[in-house]
């Protein structure tokens, strides 16, 4: 089979982890239970397992086991975490919402739905480099704010938000503070410890775990919750928040992959970084412009433009050396500027001609040179 491309796109999606694979399989082929049977050993294995994949996603962050939310995925956990906040808002005359114009769409439709429904949404600007300065967003915050919504990590350019700072610049204000860490989750671990973080989106296939399963964790303030309510009814599974059977052997897939995260943090980090600098060199070389203030990128992302080129053909071009994307997977089915670029104020040559390469520690060596020349190629 291997004379594919060597996949360079993991902010789209990871590759899985084989001991994630083995549990997967495992619970599929050995544990039929439903974690919410209460009557049988069957349910109890189940349910025990579920505990402890809680317990996984939860150390990641330093939350309580029960304040994480299972869910499908980012998608839905931003869906919950905004429309779910609304009522309350409603009722108590709080509607407005802070975020920006580099989120993921699953935060700026639900935001664009709420807009419609007499919220008002304050987009607190981004620089040149992709980042969202602290100071701006203290200005954008007021006394009816309800909540403020910013990622961790871009998933476009990977570049890390600065989501210490809006903890400190929040403070006691009552605003919820509701962090989208799809691409930072596990990743980048001190910043989301933080216990003023009310929520924490995450996805299980960006931590080398199955695609369909992520959460919403959910922080209690001292012994208040959130006045969260869901968008979904029956059943009243995860805390009322998320009904449905929960998918026990993904849920499974998804602990494992968190604590592997967290063990094998520098190893996963130290082979990215090395990627990077021989990336970074091999197309920097042949006049390709990072997007993205290299201080603050990921070691695994490398968002770059080269005048001149148009990144279609680009990606036509390099098809069987390498497989990459020049947009987020969610809006590549139809090509259109990146809205993130477009939001960093790119012109219109760095815009056309921008590539996103993005690897992991499973990736094998790849030949920068090659790619470089084939780039030359069609500039
Ligand atoms: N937010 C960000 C920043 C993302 O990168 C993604 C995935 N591309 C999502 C949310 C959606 O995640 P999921 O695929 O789990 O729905």
């Amino acid at each position: 089979m291997d004379n594919r491309p060597i996949y360079l796109d993991c902010n789209a999606t990871t590759p899985i982890e084989p001991s994630v694979c083995d549990k997967v399989s495992h619970f599929l082929e050995e544990e039929m239970g439903n974690s919410a049977s209460r009557t049988h050993v069957w349910g109890m294995r189940a349910k025990q397992a579920v505990q402890v994949a809680r317990h996984q996603v939860a150390d990641v962050v330093k939350a309580k086991n029960d304040e994480v939310i299972f869910t499908s995925g980012a998608t839905e956990s931003n869906n919950i975490a905004l429309l779910g906040l609304a009522r309350y808002g409603e009722k108590t005359a709080k509607k407005h919402i802070v975020t920006t114009k580099i989120e993921h769409k699953s935060v700026l439709e639900p935001l664009a739905y709420l807009r419609e429904h007499d919220f008002e949404i304050s987009y607190v600007p981004v620089d040149k480099k992709g980042w969202i300065d602290p100071k701006d967003l203290a200005d954008t915050i007021r006394d009816e704010t309800l909540a403020v919504s910013i990622m961790h990590v871009n998933n476009e350019t990977g570049v890390i938000q600065p989501i210490s700072q809006i903890t400190e610049i929040l403070g006691d204000h009552p605003a919820f503070l509701h962090v989208d860490a799809a691409q930072g989750f596990g990743k980048e671990i001190e910043p989301l410890r933080n216990s003023r973080i009310d929520m924490i989106s995450i996805s299980a296939h960006k931590i080398f775990g199955p695609k369909g399963i992520g959460a919403l964790v959910v922080r209690r303030r001292g012994f208040k919750r959130l006045p969260l309510e869901p968008i979904m009814f029956g059943g009243g599974h995860e805390r009322g928040l998320r009904p449905g059977t929960l998918p026990v052997q993904l849920i499974v897939g998804f602990g494992e992959a968190a604590e592997l995260a967290l063990s094998s943090f520098s190893k996963r980090e130290s082979r990215c970084r090395m990627i990077r600098e021989k990336a970074v060199r091999a197309l920097t070389s042949i006049g390709g412009v990072i997007n993205g203030d290299d201080e603050k990128i990921m070691p695994h992302v490398l968002n770059i433009s080269f005048p001149g080129l148009d990144s279609e053909a680009a990606l036509v071009a390099l098809k069987d050396v390498v497989a990459i994307s020049n947009g987020s997977a969610c809006t590549s089915q139809s090509y259109a500027p990146s809205h993130v670029l477009e939001g960093m104020g790119l012109d219109k040559d760095h815009l056309k001609s921008a590539l996103r390469i993005s690897w992991c520690h499973m990736t094998p060596d790849v030949d920068w040179k090659a790619v470089a020349s084939r780039l030359r190629s069609c500039m």
